[in-house]
């Protein structure tokens, strides 16, 4: 598709289009700013680029719920707040008409409820009603979103973002490499990339490059890529075996940005997709856009090939216990601070984030019944009534409440909390309140909602500090890279939860089989590259 846009410079048409976000999610458009008529050459017309999209990921293992204000949803010219390459006056942000509408991010959770699901897409859609034609989208996505029933809802929110915006609009698709890429989601995209790193480093990078992408194509008038190869890689691996930071991740991943810079190729990518649902979609995935044929299919397999090749030789991040196994090496290490990852409840893998049964047996240990025992700090656990009284008795106040299990209690009921108040904080986007609760040697976080905590200052805020602590417990999977600077020594404790990290032990009902690890003796798989039709051809 050739396009060319030329714009005189009296026109004003597409210049006033710009937005301001509204009370209660509209769009409003702002007041015309009439634009002076200089004598000038024709100017070239901005083309005009909708800015949308929706990410969380949600594990279908675990009880909890995800509902519409985990979103955190921001609306028109509030979505640039988010991405540091729209920033007002930057190069990216003159090179458009932007049109952001709504973009929604969760931290990962449970299944979204339809209702929840259905209302964020109608206010997308309806936005994007409102202010079209495009000449582009940036579809900013995870790509392992749940919803209670509906199976591959990024692939239903892009089919019905086509039905409004036509077919003419080149989406560019930017996902997490987590994320899962049906048959449907890559023919709706046009072009589509992923992060190339785990812990994802590169999560602005790649949103980036998916904008600069959609950009260049659309100002070089070369319009959508001539080729899209797709292979799915029946492997389906939890994020904490495929690190880029160790092998084999390292060494595929590093192979990516060499793949897509080349002549003719405009990018490739390797979803490793998302172990805990189970839909016919968790896999991996490999795709490969350009208009060199040859060149998008044989990158595409040698991919594919590369993954494929290394499935054997995926591990663990870090070394693997058992939480009795955890413990017992963290009290008698003399590396300090000792980390242990409570990786089956990990939040931002999809857990309900407030499983008690680590906390209870952490409690349950005689050594750190005494104040004078090896400190630990425990990080975290919801608890919104222990939360109330806490602010009721005030910092150095006595507390004897019960946390957590509200949402997940498969494992362990709520945990009793006998202790001292150290510290109230609030504000906190996600945890809204945090409160610190001396038991013994252990500071146990509690929250008013769930919180990841990944980085130093979380502690710090709360007067605690991890770097000098003896052992220091998150609910995480791979540490974070603050912490995993900080650690001395490190286990990932297999424990239970809506994430356990050992796969085999969830109730797959739906994925496709044969799929490694599950089936041993399977056989080699068909990794040739398919072509996907142009979104033209919808
Ligand atoms: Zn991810």
């Amino acid at each position: 598709m050739k396009r060319t846009f030329y714009l005189l410079a009296t026109c004003c048409l597409m210049a006033s289009q710009a937005f301001s976000s509204g009370s209660g999610g509209e769009i409003k458009s702002n007041s015309h700013q009439p634009v002076t008529t200089q004598k000038a050459p024709p100017a070239k017309a901005l083309p005009r680029i909708a800015i949308a999209g929706l990410g969380i990921e949600s594990s279908t293992f675990s009880p909890a719920l995800t509902h519409e204000e985990a979103f955190h949803a921001k609306y028109g010219t509030n979505i640039y707040t988010s991405y540091p390459f729209f920033k007002d006056g930057s190069p990216m942000r003159k090179r458009a008409q932007w049109v952001p509408t709504l973009v929604g991010k969760s931290l990962p959770g449970g299944a979204v409820t339809r209702e929840a699901y259905e209302s964020l897409v109608r206010k997308t859609l309806d936005s994007l009603r409102k202010y079209g034609p495009y000449d582009g989208l940036f579809f900013d996505i995870h790509g392992a979103m749940s919803v209670v029933g509906l199976d591959d809802p990024e692939g239903d929110l892009i089919s019905r973002i086509r039905e409004v915006i036509g077919k003419k609009t080149i989406i560019s698709t930017s996902m997490d490499l987590h994320g899962n890429v049906s048959w449907r989601l890559a023919q709706n995209s046009d072009l589509i990339t992923c992060y190339r790193m785990a812990p994802h480093e590169d999560a602005m990078e790649s949103k980036q490059r998916a904008v600069e992408n959609l950009l260049t194509r659309i100002e070089s008038g070369k319009g959508k890529p001539a080729y899209k190869a797709w292979i799915p890689v029946p492997i389906l691996l939890p994020g904490e075996k495929t690190s880029t930071r160790i092998e084999p991740g390292k060494t595929i991943y590093s192979k990516v940005a060499p793949a897509a810079n080349q002549e003719g190729v405009i990018d490739a990518a390797i979803w490793i997709g998302y172990a805990w649902a189970d839909e016919p979609r968790n896999h991996a995935v490999v795709m490969v856009t350009g208009d060199d044929k040859a060149k998008v299919t044989r990158t595409a397999e040698q991919l594919a090939k590369t993954l494929w090749d290394a499935r054997h030789d995926f591990v663990f991040v870090a070394p693997t216990a058992t939480l009795q196994e955890s413990l017992d090496k963290a009290i008698a290490s003399k590396k300090h601070p000792f980390f242990i990852s409570d990786s089956g409840d990990n939040p931002t893998a999809g857990g309900a984030g407030d499983v008690t049964w680590t906390l209870t047996e952490i409690l349950a240990r005689p050594e750190f019944r005494k104040e004078d025992g090896p400190s630990l700090i425990y990080a975290s656990i919801p608890g919104p009534e222990l939360v109330k009284k806490a602010m009721e008795v005030g910092v150095g106040g006595k507390i004897d409440a019960y946390a957590g299990a509200q949402v997940d209690a498969r494992f362990a009921p709520p945990v009793r909390l006998v202790g001292t108040v150290t510290a109230i904080e609030k504000g906190d986007i996600n945890a809204e309140v945090e409160v610190v609760v001396k038991v013994g040697s252990v500071n146990v976080i509690v929250t008013q909602k769930r919180k990841p905590y990944h980085k130093e200052k979380d502690f710090t805020r709360l007067g605690l500090t991890p770097r000098t602590a003896d052992i220091v417990v998150v609910k995480i999977g791979y540490l974070e890279p603050e912490l995993y600077n900080m650690r001395a020594d490190w286990l990932l404790a297999i424990t239970p939860g809506g994430v356990d990290q050992n796969l085999e032990r969830l109730p797959y009902k739906r994925i496709n089989r044969p799929m490694y690890p599950f089936d041993k003796d399977m056989k080699a798989p068909d990794l040739s590259a398919r072509l996907v039709p142009s979104s033209d051809q919808l």
